[in-house]
């Protein structure tokens, strides 16, 4: 596959064999949408106490999900804050009391876990909060009531992490394979498939490692490991896809679209599906394992906390619903003003315009980037050296598409199939003119997908 080798920046003393986890925190605020698309009602008023487990908004129709305190305390208000993906939301504000109480059975392993059918699971899942764990959060268990009218033939658990400096997930393989591999085989039970394959990048042998022996003690012949060469995008969902497939994979109007990241998600999982994949990440697998083994609902994360200009960077469990600043004070604070916060990894991950915005189920890394690391130099015109050919993983040509959609020529950038475009991010990674590619690509397929619904 084509792509770039990237620095990844990945920091070999956060994947360690523990993940720590933080202090009870003062306050926490728990979006009432976490993805866009789903919704939560408040069950709990003003000066209710709750405790960390417990169902504090109830889902506002058959799509969202119950939401759950992440810490024991008081409920003060519900409100609007600053949400990391949307506009601002409306969250449940909780102050904690510091005594990291849980609700009644939260943590306990459930009985008869094991013989749990799909009709069970699905349920279940909802019951706890699941979603995929990235960007799109799509409920789980949506997908797995999609899939009872699919064949799903393989689940993928993609562990392949592939955005710089984020090493949330490699952790967590290193601390927890043995629940992964569970998880997963909850995950496969729940979409009926016939067999897991989990994947890693070959930076990521120990991990890799680790899980193979895992399987080889449960002695399960139906689940596989498979590592890939370490070239950017191949971690993500649909270039991982479409190596899995050995073809090229046709995306959906709804997806280049866009609308909520939930909507976006929700399509391109059809699109797997479809295929006979079902593709999910390792973090939502060990939260399958959290719920159905431990009746632990979804209200905790692994998240990476990195970037130059943390004082002491690392994986921690956070709360659902931190602030962006109380997630950077448990590593210590910031040393230097950032020049740039993301949510998520410097390729694909959201910028944020301050450190208010709340924590959610879809965040594996808070990152602050210094100048240096994240520069912003102006644009000029194009050189025409065809690097950014030379790094498309779909094999377009981004230049004759940002060359046709700067001068309004948006049938002629559909001509060299703007639309199989994977906002993968290498065109504008490596233009030595940093031309906005990704703005450009974005204008053009939003300009046709237009013009074609006139016609
Ligand atoms: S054109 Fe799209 S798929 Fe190709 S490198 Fe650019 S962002 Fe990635
Ligand atoms: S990488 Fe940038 S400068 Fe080079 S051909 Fe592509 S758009 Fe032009």
């Amino acid at each position: 596959m084509r792509g770039i080798k990237l620095d990844g920046k990945k920091d070999p003393t956060l994947i360690t064999w523990t993940i720590k986890r933080l202090r009870q925190p003062a306050r926490v605020r728990i979006a009432l949408r976490q993805g866009g698309r789903d919704l939560a009602v408040p069950c709990v008023r003003h000066d209710d106490s709750v405790k960390a487990g417990q169902v504090i908004a109830l889902p506002a129709d058959d799509f969202s999900t119950p939401l759950h305190a992440s810490v024991s305390g008081k409920v003060m208000a519900v409100g609007t804050f600053a949400h990391p993906f949307l506009e601002d939301a409306q969250a449940i504000e909780i102050v904690g009391d510091g005594r990291g109480e849980t609700a009644p059975g939260v943590g306990t392993e459930r009985l008869g876990w094991e013989s749990l059918d799909r009709a069970q699971l699905a349920p279940l899942f909802r019951q706890a909060g699941l979603v995929t764990m990235d960007e799109a959060m799509v409920p789980l268990h949506v997908l797995a009531q999609e899939s009872l009218t699919a064949r799903v033939r393989t689940l993928v658990i993609n562990l392949c992490e592939p955005e710089p400096y984020v090493t949330s997930e490699q952790a967590l393989a290193m601390s927890h394979a043995l629940e992964i591999i569970q998880g997963a085989e909850i995950l496969r039970k729940a979409f009926g498939a016939e067999k897991i394959t989990a994947v890693l990048t070959e930076d990521k042998i120990q991990a890799a490692e680790l899980l193979k022996s895992k399987i080889y003690f449960l002695k399960w012949g139906h689940v596989d490991v498979r590592v890939l060469p370490l070239v950017y995008p191949q971690g993500l969902d649909v270039p991982l896809a479409e190596t899995l497939l050995e073809r090229k994979l046709k995306l959906p109007a709804e997806w280049h679209r866009g609308g909520t990241p939930q909507d976006k998600g929700l399509a391109l999982h059809r699109v797997f599906r479809s295929e006979g994949l079902e593709i999910l990440n390792g973090a939502s697998a060990f939260a399958a394992h959290e719920a159905i083994v431990l009746q632990k609902p979804l209200f905790e994360r692994a998240v990476t906390v990195g970037g130059e200009c943390v004082m002491e960077p690392k994986n921690l469990w956070a709360p659902l619903g931190l602030s962006f600043q109380d997630v950077f004070k448990a590593a210590k604070g910031l040393m230097r003003d950032p020049a740039k916060v993301i949510a998520g990894g410097p390729m694909q991950g959201r910028f944020q315009a301050g450190l208010e915005a709340m924590l959610v189920k879809g965040i594996p890394a808070l990152l602050a980037l210094p100048p240096e690391a994240a520069p912003d130099p102006a644009a000029s015109a194009c050189i025409h050296c065809g690097l950014c050919i030379d790094v498309c993983p779909e094999n377009l040509s981004p230049v004759m598409i940002t060359l046709a959609s700067e001068s309004g020529l948006y049938e002629e950038a559909a001509s060299w199939n703007a639309a199989d475009c994977i906002r993968c991010g290498n065109c504008t990674y490596i233009c030595p003119s940093k031309r906005p590619m990704d703005a450009l690509i974005d204008r053009a397929i939003h300009e046709q997908l237009n013009s074609e619904s006139r016609l």
